[in-house]
């Protein structure tokens, strides 16, 4: 059971979560949590500010401070990480620099005060807790600061030293997110990682079901936040799930199916204000249904970068030639588009792009444009669906939302679009009337 930072954000929440799982105390539940709501994004700031040279900010370890004391929380508790937060960013601002070791190795922290906080909280309620950092039930990652994953083989590392330091008659409560490389450093596996750390450790265990509590009732056809018609979805399949998670839906981190598929564990997504509504369970085999279009999501702040030369469209191996430099430069692609004479690619990774630019300036006039959002409808049966595409690209026309690339698979999953940053509230409801709301 993964409760997210929404979830752990206060003393009002935790008791919601502390209702949660005392009444599934008998299935044996390992909880899984975040950082209380905001408390990584106040160490990465504190960070920062230090790595540029600004006197200490405590309003991180203030709020972390108020949250532990209103659960009645003794102050020692968090003394010796609060120490150690203080430490590390005198250690930053001496040195004005932040590099993505020191990033993972205060973002820690917050994991760190949750479930110490938490575990506490619950064993004076009468719920036999005990607080785990991650490393010491087993847990080892490769070297990837800010998206490190498990070594190979982790899985059963992990069910050794559950077993061993776990006594079954108490709830673990583990920190989500944080790791430790093997030689001890801490590691992240990047941001909302706390859902990957969930399903590494329920496929590890051989769970019957991993639990995503959020704020949501499940999986939304849209983001609720711009759409109040959103529904929630009853079932998807872990491919469909996956496409969604990856274009940017809130909900999943996107490598946290990845585990459950390979162990073929269902994952529930559940609501920690509505615990009886029964969320969306993404599995292997969902019924079967009719409607081609599952969800809406989309992911903004992205660069679209276009390569023309006239001369591209008599040679070969130019599409070769692009790729080569982008994965010299390790930048993760997402869409892709081909024209005879040009090739556009859409990346998050701006610096990325910036880097390999002028590589690329070799082999054509390169452009690149910001503040692009990819629009991906995603769902089972699109691509055999007639007239999907029409609907698609007549609801973004009637929002008056200019397409500036597309791509379509023929087994895809999804069709995405990519449209500009300031439209996507006018294309996303339109869409969602579209494809939602008019039998
Ligand atoms: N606390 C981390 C973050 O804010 C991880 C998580 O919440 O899943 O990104
Ligand atoms: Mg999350």
């Amino acid at each position: 059971m993964k409760f997210g930072g929404s979830s752990v954000a206060n003393r009002e929440q935790i008791e919601k979560v502390l209702a949660i799982v005392r009444s599934r105390a008998t299935l044996r539940p390992v909880v899984v949590s975040s950082a209380h709501k905001g408390v990584t994004d106040g160490l990465i700031d504190a960070a920062r500010s230090a790595a540029a040279g600004h006197e200490p900010d405590e309003a991180v370890i203030e709020r972390q401070r108020e949250i532990a004391a209103s659960l009645g929380c003794a102050p020692e508790l968090l003394e010796p990480l609060f120490c150690q937060i203080r430490d590390l960013l005198r250690g930053i601002r001496l040195v004005r620099e932040l590099s993505p070791r020191s990033l993972d190795y205060i973002s820690s922290f917050g994991e760190r005060m949750s479930v110490r906080v938490i575990a506490d909280f619950f064993a004076r309620e009468g719920l036999a807790a005990r607080a785990y950092d991650t490393w010491t039930l087993g847990f080892v990652t490769d070297d990837n600061f800010g998206r490190a994953r498990p070594v190979q083989g982790n899985a059963q590392t992990v069910r050794i030293a559950f077993a061993k330091e776990v006594p079954a008659d108490i709830v673990p409560v583990i920190t989500g997110f944080v790791g430790k490389n093997t030689r001890g450093e801490i590691t992240t596996l990047g941001r909302n990682g706390s859902d990957l750390t969930a399903s590494l450790f329920g496929a590890a265990l051989e769970a019957k079901e991993v639990q995503i509590w959020s704020d949501t009732n499940g999986v939304m056809t849209a983001d609720p936040s711009l759409v109040g018609s959103a529904k929630s979805i009853a079932t998807m399949r872990f491919d469909e799930a996956a496409e969604l998670a990856y274009f940017g839906s809130r909900v999943l981190h996107p490598a946290t199916l990845i585990p459950a598929m390979a162990s073929d564990i269902p994952v529930r997504v559940l609501n920690t204000n509505r615990p009886d509504h029964p969320g969306t369970v993404i599995s292997a085999n969902p019924p079967p249904k009719s409607e081609p279009v599952t969800s809406i999501a989309y992911k903004e702040d992205q660069t679209i970068l276009t390569i023309r030369d006239p001369r591209m469209f008599e040679q070969v191996g130019f599409l070769a030639r692009v790729f080569a430099i982008l994965s010299e430069h390790q930048v993760v692609l997402d869409m892709v588009a081909t024209s005879e004479v040009s090739v556009s690619v859409t990346s998050h990774d701006r610096e990325g792009l910036d880097r390999a630019r002028d590589e690329l300036s070799a082999l054509g006039t390169v452009e690149l444009s910001l503040g692009k959002t990819i629009l991906a409808v995603v769902g089972r049966n699109i691509h055999g669906a007639r007239g999907i595409g029409a609907r698609v690209m007549r609801a973004i026309a009637e929002a008056d939302v200019n397409v500036q690339m597309h791509s379509f698979g023929m087994s895809s999953n999804n069709m995405s679009l990519v449209i500009d940053d300031a439209d996507i509230g006018r294309a996303v409801t339109n869409l969602h009337r579209e494809l939602f709301e008019e039998a």
